[in-house]
């Protein structure tokens, strides 16, 4: 694990960050560092959430981005309230179905506690993770930009940063052959 101004200082492109928009600790902490980031609602970059090829070319093209980093955070209130809300709101319906069958699948149990719940936010990363690298591919942003996209999980107790692979924690996909 590293603090987050030394992961900053890894970065060797020129980089974006996308965070959640609950996140303000990090939000602070990269304004400090001196690097760039933008807001998305439960750190979800798809383009029905408004991050389609258009918006990833601004970036590309009009600021030189060529390392796009999804952020989640353990305390995110998001994604804690998804998990717990009884509406059956079609506004964040899929959103919260989506984290549920995560929670089900990987098998996320309330009485363990904060591990499981941070074990549970990585895969919901780590899955967002595969989503946009494989948007990115099928509109040949990787290739036509040379761009990368990885993530990151912050963890705001003691404001650490932790990376996320979408192959570590994922089942192995089909699709990503
Ligand atoms: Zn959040």
């Amino acid at each position: 694990m590293t603090t987050i101004e030394q992961y900053c200082n890894t970065l060797d492109q020129k980089s974006l960050f996308i965070v959640c928009n609950d996140c303000n600790i990090l939000m602070n902490e990269l304004s400090s560092c001196n690097c760039m980031y933008v807001n998305a609602f439960a750190s979800i970059v798809s383009p029905d959430n408004g991050f389609d090829v258009a918006w990833f070319k601004q970036f590309i093209v009009d600021q030189g981005i060529r390392h796009f980093i999804l952020v989640s955070h353990y305390d995110c209130k998001i994604l804690k309230f998804l998990m717990t809300d009884l509406s059956e709101n079609p506004e964040w319906l899929e959103r919260k179905n989506e984290i549920l069958e995560l929670a089900e699948e990987f098998g996320y149990f309330k009485s363990e506690g904060e591990r499981s719940m941070h074990r549970l936010f990585d895969h919901y990363m780590a899955l967002q993770l595969q989503k946009v690298r494989e948007y990115s591919r099928k509109n040949h942003l990787e290739s036509d930009y040379k761009i990368y996209i990885s993530a990151i999980a912050v963890d705001e107790r003691n404001l650490t940063v932790n990376e996320i692979r979408e192959m570590s924690v994922l089942p192995i996909n089909e699709s990503l052959n």
